[in-house]
């Protein structure tokens, strides 16, 4: 596994098309997900998030309802309190609420780590959305492109799954690590 974030983000984007050639073998020999959400989630358990925090820092969060109301009673403070301090409307996406955050990150992350993390929104536990929830790798397209030189969890998964899978990369897909 490479955990090195630097490494990650730097062979993440050289493999940018390699990985969209991955996912288009994939949906035409019509693999399955389970075994790749399988695979996700034994690298998931193996990384260090604490060490990452990448989501935390440039995620928009979207929340709902049930979140808000989740945090709510963890802080011991209204559900209306909550969405006046911790939550903005988005601005690219009218009727979406989500957290508030800086250059710095999520209001919540406090130097890598989630201050209301056994009450962190829906989406946060998801993240990346390899392991939990109906999505595939394949209807994630946009979100995997962002997010695999982002997050070591979606990079070593995909690499893994490669491998599982038997696919080889084409000639001109093969990143050359001294142009990147
Ligand atoms: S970006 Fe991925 S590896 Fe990093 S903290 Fe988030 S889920 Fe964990
Ligand atoms: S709520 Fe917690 S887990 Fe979610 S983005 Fe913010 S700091 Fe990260």
């Amino acid at each position: 596994m490479v955990t090195d974030l630097a490494e990650v983000f730097r062979l993440g984007t050289a493999k940018a098309r390699e990985n969209l050639d991955f996912r288009r073998h994939l949906a035409s020999a019509h693999v399955p997900d389970a075994p790749f959400q399988i695979l996700a989630s034994e690298i998931a358990r193996q990384t260090d998030c604490i060490a990452c925090a990448n989501c935390c820092r440039y995620s928009l969060v979207a929340v709902q309802p049930a979140d808000i109301h989740r945090i709510a009673t963890h802080l011991g403070i209204t559900a209306e309190e909550v969405t006046r301090l911790y939550t903005v409307p988005d601005s690219e996406d009218p009727g979406t609420t989500i957290l508030r955050n800086s250059a710095d990150g999520c209001v919540f992350l406090d130097h890598n780590l989630c201050m209301i993390y056994d009450s962190r929104p829906k989406a946060c536990r998801d993240f990346p959305h390899v392991t939990a929830g109906t999505h595939s790798l394949g209807s994630r397209r946009s979100s995997h492109d962002r997010w695999t030189p982002l997050c070591p969890i979606l990079y070593n998964a995909t690499e893994s799954y490669k491998h599982l899978t038997g696919y080889h990369p084409r000639e001109n897909h093969t990143p050359n690590p001294d142009r990147v």
